[in-house]
């Protein structure tokens, strides 16, 4: 059979332990000035009591302590719910809430206490204030669980006023058990819920860095893209007409040799009499004619031919996907249109090659363009040639 001394007891431990969770949960996670952290502090009433009672209250009757403890717990969570906290308020109450159990346990340690009175006050006090915290805690906090803990806590209180009834002494104590579980409850789904925050916070900062990253490396990525592509272009370019130079026109040539896809022609041409627009105007009027001469073969291309300066006032043009008489007729516009690139006039010598008719390989292509244009050179120039000499 349980004694009501064994029962005390077991009450006191679940008192001391449940309290001791509550305490360690708030100052670890409850730290800031709100009303959860404040709800947890008071916790350290019960859990002072229970510590103490062994030391300083050795006099006392357990049960006389349990309701000293539990007036205390109440009055003071229903300070905290009743008053409007701001945040000085909030500090004060916790800094009282620990003070408070110290100082009267020093003061019940001289003072004789009337064990019966209190607890005859205590239990309907501690019935009452359950009542009304779990009233007010729903309000305010919308939490069921510190609403049952106090329902269960107003249960027990009324069912302690028969004491003597050992069945009710053990339905008090469960009732006990279930309140301060379900506050521990509290506490422990308060302190997940910010743990859960604090990850998701974490989370979110990791995927800001990791998106910030990103985009810096990208950047970089871009850039360096960016002057490859420029020092690429350039170390294909000719200074002087910005078309492509001898080796790149050759590679893309050998490039789309290499295809064997579609058929396509080479127009190879060059500035008749060059050597005497040199020698009257100089050479920097030469060059000016070079580069006029490129810029109005460019201006006249499609964006799918290129332009290649093979050498000296010698171009090359290559021309996808077209054949033979499409050559010509490009060939002839672009020798009637030399004629107003610059000052002096100049004409041109064209020669022209067709893939695959001409020549598979580069070599015989260039050579079949240039026995076009040296054939055009024959005709007496400023003319459009296909063939042999
Ligand atoms: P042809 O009608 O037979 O082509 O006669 P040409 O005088 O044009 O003879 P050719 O094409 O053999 O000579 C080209 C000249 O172009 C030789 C060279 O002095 C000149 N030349 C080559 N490169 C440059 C250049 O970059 N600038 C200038 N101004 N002249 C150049
Ligand atoms: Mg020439």
């Amino acid at each position: 059979m349980l004694d009501l001394s064994n029962v005390n007891q077991i009450q006191y431990l679940i008192i001391l332990c449940f309290s001791f969770l509550i305490f360690v949960f708030t100052i670890s996670f409850h730290k800031g000035n709100h009303l959860t952290g404040l709800l947890g502090t008071l916790f350290f009433i019960p859990l002072y009591f229970c510590i103490a009672s062994n030391a300083l209250l050795k006099a006392m009757n357990m049960e006389v302590m349990l309701i000293l403890t539990e007036v205390s717990l109440m009055v003071f969570i229903f300070l905290s719910l009743i008053l409007r906290l701001n945040r000085k308020k909030v500090v004060i109450l916790r800094l009282v809430a620990l003070i408070f159990p110290i100082g009267l346990s020093i003061l019940l340690f001289w003072l004789e206490v009337e064990g019966y009175l209190l607890y005859t006050i205590g239990t309907p006090l501690v019935g009452v204030l359950a009542f009304l915290n779990g009233i007010l805690s729903y309000k305010k906090q919308r939490d069921r669980l510190l609403f049952r803990g106090f329902v269960a806590l107003m249960i027990g209180a009324f069912f302690s006023m028969w004491s003597e009834v050992r069945i009710f002494t053990i339905l008090v104590l469960m009732l006990r058990f279930f309140a301060y579980l379900s506050f521990y409850m509290y506490f422990y789904r308060k302190a997940h819920q910010r743990w859960i925050a604090h990850v998701k916070k974490a989370e979110g900062y990791k995927a800001e860095l990791e998106a910030a990253f990103h985009e810096q490396v990208e950047k970089q990525l871009f850039m360096m893209q960016l002057s490859n592509e420029k020092l690429l272009n350039a170390s294909k370019e000719d200074g002087l007409t910005k078309a492509y130079n001898k080796a790149a026109i050759l590679e893309i040539l050998e490039h789309m040799v290499a295809k064997k896809q579609e058929p396509f022609t080479i127009l190879m041409f060059d500035i008749d009499h060059f050597k005497k627009i040199n020698d009257t105007y100089g050479h920097v009027v030469g060059d000016q004619c070079i580069k006029a001469l490129a810029q109005s073969a460019k201006e006249h291309l499609r964006k799918v031919d290129y332009l290649g300066r093979y050498g000296g006032d010698e171009f090359i043009i290559i021309l996808p996907g077209i054949s033979v008489e499409g050559a010509k007729v490009v060939a002839e516009r672009l020798r009637q249109q030399v004629s107003t690139a610059c000052e002096p006039k100049i004409t041109v010598s064209i020669g022209i090659a067709v893939y695959d008719k001409d020549g598979t390989t580069v070599t015989e292509l260039i050579s079949k363009a240039d026995q076009g244009l040296y054939r055009s050179k024959r005709r007496g120039r400023n003319a459009v040639s296909h063939g042999e000499i």
